[in-house]
């Protein structure tokens, strides 16, 4: 019995979906560039396929589970679940309209043309805002529409902006945020829920590790209190004696996003030898 899990063959999402299986400690091999390949390490079955065909996919029970953005599985909504947000492929589904121009707000979009190719999210959308325009379904890069005079705006995914500005257009407003989500078929077998269970065990251990770091200082013993208590890690800190008296050694796990705060307040309150250690797996 084994959990077939379709992933993308190659493009954006393709690196961060590897990555993540390796750290969950499967290791698929595909040298021969196959379409389907059996990982080890796990009872898991691999199909390398466009992003796009993956909901599909999954709703059709050819593949058990999928890693996909949310923005492919809102834009083809197909019937699937989505189980867990995976922390990679992040990005925004935006309109964006040219510089100067005269559309300074979402109403202003009215009677104009907006070029996609993410038609189903974006005509929710303006229905939503009681926007009456036309859309104009594209499959590439959106973002030339507007200097050839095929659209007045487009709605495209947006990471750092920085093509969005090479194209003098600019953000007007943000209609999806999305990540890579592991999605499974509403049809799944009880032996394959328990291996999806597994899986997932896995998937957030890893994520956890990855979203905290583990933390050593030194400190005299003075000082511990106020530190002790501005890390109070998985249940509290470890506290180990230095060669030196009166001093300690302090260990605990801080999360990535607190850490640059953290670490100030740590050396005001007189921490030393500060050490950031990254986590590979974690387990709570
Ligand atoms: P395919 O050949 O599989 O159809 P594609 O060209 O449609 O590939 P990619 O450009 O590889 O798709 O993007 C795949 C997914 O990666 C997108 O649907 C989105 O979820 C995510 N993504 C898109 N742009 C970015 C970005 N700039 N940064 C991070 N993730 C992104
Ligand atoms: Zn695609």
């Amino acid at each position: 019995m084994e959990l077939k899990i379709a992933i993308q063959k190659s493009g954006r999402l393709h690196e961060g979906s590897m990555q993540l299986l390796k750290e969950c400690g499967i290791n698929i091999s595909n040298g021969n560039n196959q379409l389907r390949v059996k990982a080890s390490g796990f009872p898991l079955e691999v199909f390398f396929l466009r992003d796009d065909d993956i909901p599909e996919y999954v709703q059709d029970a050819v593949a058990d589970i999928g890693f996909a953005g949310q923005n492919v599985v809102a834009e083809k909504n197909k019937s699937v679940l989505i189980a867990e947000p995976l922390g990679f492929g992040k990005c925004r589904l935006s309109i964006a309209v040219p510089k100067n121009g005269n559309i300074l707000s979402v109403q202003q979009l009215n009677n104009k043309r907006i070029a996609t190719s993410y038609p189903y999210i974006l005509s929710e959308y303006l229905q939503k805002q009681n926007i009456n325009a036309s859309i104009h379904e594209i499959s590439g890069s959106a973002e030339i529409a507007p200097k050839i005079g095929l659209a007045d705006a487009i709605c495209d995914l947006v990471s750092s902006g920085s093509t969005l500005f090479s194209n003098e257009l600019e953000e007007l407003e943000t209609i999806l945020q999305s990540e890579a989500v592991l999605i499974s078929t509403k049809r799944l077998s009880e032996e394959k829920q328990e291996l999806l269970a597994k899986l997932l065990f896995r998937i957030r251990a890893v994520k956890k590790a990855t979203n905290n770091k583990y933390v050593l200082l030194n400190a005299p013993n003075d000082r511990l209190p106020v530190i002790c208590n501005l890390l109070p890690g998985m249940r509290s800190p470890t506290v180990l004696p230095l060669a030196e008296p009166g001093w300690s050694s302090v260990h605990s796990v801080i999360s990535e996003s607190d850490f640059w705060n953290i670490i100030e307040q740590l050396k005001n309150a007189g921490a030393q030898g500060i050490l950031i250690v990254p986590i590979e797996k974690m387990i709570v």
